[in-house]
């Protein structure tokens, strides 16, 4: 990973590339390029041998014009200001290109949570928690899990809102488990978006999925749910990595036993059906039909897209190809399907639970994986229609033609105040 392009200008350059294709004013564009507000601000938690310690932590509200804030909170040692500016705004994009009902946010805290016990982790959570409390809301903004969270912090989250606001109000966030009002197929919904979208590309570019080779950087929620579920639609899946390295097997291995091993042993390597062990880069360069890049932004720089070799890239992780690599993979006709669309199964099954919560109703999971296939299918539907109206060659600008013009037409429906 290069760690070298700072996200929240990716972000905008995105932005700007998308913006000459649309008939909206400079002035609307410059509101869209940035964030409404950013909550910054400093957790002090006990640790379990009695000593303080202080985290870092921000909430960015980019966008409210399409609904209320919506994004997740990631726990990483690299999080920053930038980082949640950008994951903030590429929410309100991805909402708008699946036609959900809401604004984009994203919050995180700078920790490693493998060096804290569960006890100091459900600390911070509801220190965070705390301080989230003024911002967030059913209809004001719906935090989410992200990178190293899951259902437990929302659970954590959920309650010290409720308990501070007295009232009960599942909706407030979304990602719980179902005891605590979950949905259904929330788990597996950002796997299963980024290969609906990789099923649909495939046959919109007239190629066979059965059959057809992928491999996949980054084998946490999202990643190993795709390699599972592209397995089970007939592909092969031939490599898959996590942060301690990389296997291959070219006549392909079974995803589940795989993630079983990892489970297992807190790493993919030594995983018996691979015994090629492969670097991270190789992964990303590697002779596949399918490149399903799921953990964290900017894996592809210009270096290694000079690289790629892959036909069909499907973004599971948010912002895994700098500017730089997105270009030079257009010109080398690599079809990406970007994160704004191929990862919004999770935010899309967040709506629905969203949905549910305020239903007070609980949808079978049949019904939520239904949903979530016509939205994804109508999305990159309006993709194509908009990468052919625009003769545009790459699918990242048209996906963001289809979001900025919706964004930009409820402001200019609304108006603003003052
Ligand atoms: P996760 O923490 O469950 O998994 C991340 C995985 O990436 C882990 O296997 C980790 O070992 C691996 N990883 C980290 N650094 C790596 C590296 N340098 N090379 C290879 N592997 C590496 O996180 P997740 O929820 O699966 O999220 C992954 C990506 O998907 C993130 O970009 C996140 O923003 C995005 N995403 C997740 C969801 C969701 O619902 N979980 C929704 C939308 C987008």
């Amino acid at each position: 990973m290069s760690g070298e392009a700072n996200p929240f200008e990716s972000l905008q350059s995105q932005i700007d590339e998308a913006a000459v294709h649309l008939d909206v004013g400079d002035d609307v564009i410059e509101r869209l390029k940035h964030p409404e507000r950013v909550l910054e601000t400093n957790l002090t938690i006990e640790r379990d041998d009695g000593n303080l310690e202080r985290f870092k932590a921000f909430r960015s509200q980019f966008n409210g014009d399409r609904g209320p804030y919506k994004g997740g909170i990631r726990y990483h040692p690299q999080v920053s200001r930038d980082e949640v500016k950008a994951l903030s705004g590429w929410m309100v994009y991805k909402c708008a290109t699946v036609g959900i009902p809401y604004g984009g946010g994203k919050g995180g805290i700078i920790i490693d949570p493998d060096e804290y016990s569960e006890a100091e982790l459900e600390r911070v959570t509801r220190a965070f928690a705390k301080e989230l409390r003024p911002m967030i809301g059913v209809d004001r903004d719906i935090p989410a899990p992200d990178v190293n969270t899951g259902q437990r912090e929302m659970n954590w989250i959920k309650d010290t809102y409720e308990t501070l606001e007295n009232t009960t109000e599942p909706g407030v966030i979304t990602g719980k488990n179902i005891a605590s009002g979950g949905s259904e197929g929330r788990v597996e919904a950002t796997g299963r978006s980024t290969v609906i979208a990789a099923r649909e590309a495939f046959d919109y570019l007239g190629k066979d999925l059965e059959g057809a080779t992928v491999a996949v950087q980054g084998y946490g929620n999202a990643g190993w749910i795709a390699a599972k579920l592209i397995d089970e639609m007939g592909a092969t899946v031939v490599a898959a990595s996590d942060s301690s390295g990389g296997i291959y097997n070219p006549d392909g291995f079974d995803p589940v036993a795989a993630k079983d091993h990892k489970n297992e042993t807190g790493s993919i390597l030594g995983y018996e059906e691979c015994e090629t062990e492969v670097t991270n880069e190789d992964i990303l360069t590697m002779d596949v039909d399918l490149l399903i890049p799921a953990a964290l932004e900017n894996a592809i720089d210009a270096d290694l897209a000079e690289e790629v070799t892959a036909d069909v890239i499907s973004e599971a992780a948010n912002g895994p190809l700098t500017p730089e690599a997105d270009a030079i993979l257009e010109d080398k006709d690599v079809f990406v399907i970007p994160d704004i669309l191929a990862n919004a199964g999770g935010v899309t099954v967040s709506y629905f639970e969203w949905v549910q919560n305020r239903q007070r109703f609980h949808w079978t999971e049949e019904r939520v994986n239904a949903e979530l296939e016509e939205l994804i299918v109508d999305a990159f539907d309006a993709l194509v229609e908009t990468l052919e109206a625009h003769d545009l060659d790459n699918p990242r600008t048209a996906a963001y033609v289809v979001a900025i013009g919706r964004v930009a037409n409820a402001f200019e429906e609304a108006g603003s105040f003052p």
